[in-house]
């Protein structure tokens, strides 16, 4: 099996370092894809430091992936050699349960195969992300990027871009309506871009006083500082909808008391400890919903990227170099990143 260079960490202690992985040879299905940017995902540093309980070691992170075809097995007829193409979350998934058959391999019954943190079904072995020189990828799984888009600005959209867009069409957000977004970091900042986008009037929240005017130039109509309790009791039921994609664990109650009647507050964050959750009295007395999604569809996935190529809609990037992974880790900590890492993979 060829040999790949790539970053990964040795425990949840270590730091991300240089280290070779197995990519599998191309089968009749795959597609093999020379990786030119991999966007860092706050999950990357949830997964590598081990934070869901669930890593494997050596771990090497990256959902956020572009790259060019170089090969291609002999029944693959999506992708051809030299397109420019997308990876993000899932490589695989069962296909044959009822989630997979409606095109929600996200909700797989027997657990999608992810790009990271899951077992590659051709050869037994745990997968590796994108933090790489080079993957094989089944071409079911494998996105087309529009000519539109930026090869580096298209990579954030691979999870970053699905998993604010798939919630917000699912619960058809719209014109007429006021949505909050909660956190302006890498899903944040795309949330209210589609929000936007899709014409609902939009709030962001978020707790860094030196990103009000970003939040207003990304596309939110308003912005409240979360921490000022006058600014929150102004918006006291009155959102049809709300997005948190806060990657610490918080307090809920504060976004459900936002909540109209029957309105639903939905969390894509995933914090190592639980949140706190929403008081009995205030989901009775609004029949209110506090609700969680997880990425998108394939299929959801590629309208996502013609979306974005359609509403010229493109993530605010900083590239970096590989070997800059652990400063760009810190800086996300200290939710300094504005608004998403992408890593030149030339420089690995
Ligand atoms: P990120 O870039 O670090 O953004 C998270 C934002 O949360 C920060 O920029 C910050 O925004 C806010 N925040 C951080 N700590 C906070 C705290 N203690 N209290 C309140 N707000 C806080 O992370 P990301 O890459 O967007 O990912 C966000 C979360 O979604 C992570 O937990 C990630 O694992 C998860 N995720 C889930 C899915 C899914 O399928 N559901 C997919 C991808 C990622 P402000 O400075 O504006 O407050
Ligand atoms: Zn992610
Ligand atoms: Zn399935």
């Amino acid at each position: 099996m060829p040999q790949v260079k790539a970053y990964g960490a040795q425990s949840a202690e270590a730091p991300i370092a240089p280290l070779t992985i197995e990519r599998r040879s191309v089968g009749a299905s795959d597609v093999s894809i020379d990786i030119l940017y991999c966007g860092i995902c706050h999950s990357d540093i949830h997964f590598v430091r081990n934070e869901w309980h669930n890593a494997n070691y050596p771990a090497v992170p990256g959902h956020e992936i572009v790259g060019r075809v170089t090969a291609i097995g002999d029944s693959v007829s999506k992708h051809k050699v030299g397109d420019l193409v997308g990876i993000g979350c899932l490589v695989d998934s069962c296909r044959v349960c009822a989630p997979c058959q409606e095109g929600e391999e996200q909700f797989c019954e027997k657990g999608g195969t992810g790009t990271y943190m899951g077992i590659e079904k051709q050869t037994g072995q745990p997968t590796n992300g994108g933090y790489s020189k080079a993957i094989v990828v089944d071409q079911d799984f494998v996105l087309r990027v529009p000519s539109k888009l930026k090869p580096e600005e298209a990579a954030p959209l691979l999870c970053a871009g699905i998993t604010t867009y798939s919630p917000l069409r699912h619960w058809k957000v719209g014109p007429g309506q006021k949505v909050g977004v909660v956190g302006l970091g890498g899903l944040g900042h795309m949330g209210v871009k589609f929000a936007r986008a899709l014409g609902a009037h939009v709030v962001l929240f978020t707790t860094s006083k030196s990103k009000v005017e970003d939040a207003k130039r990304v596309g939110a109509h308003e912005v409240v500082v979360s921490s000022d309790r006058e600014q929150m009791k102004a918006h006291a039921n009155s959102f049809h909808f709300i997005l948190s994609t806060v990657a610490a664990s918080h307090d809920l109650n504060p976004y459900v008391n936002l909540l109209r009647r029957n309105a639903t507050l939905c969390l894509v964050g995933a914090p190592e400890h639980p949140n706190k959750p929403a008081s009995e009295f205030s989901l009775i007395g609004g029949r209110r919903s506090v609700a969680g999604s997880p990425i998108g569809g394939i299929a959801e996935t590629q309208e996502m990227l013609d979306f974005c190529a359609e509403h010229n809609i493109a993530p605010d990037i900083e590239m970096i170099a590989m070997p800059d992974v652990n400063k760009a880790y810190e800086r996300v900590l200290k939710s300094d990143v504005r608004y998403r890492f992408v890593i030149d993979m030339a420089t690995l």
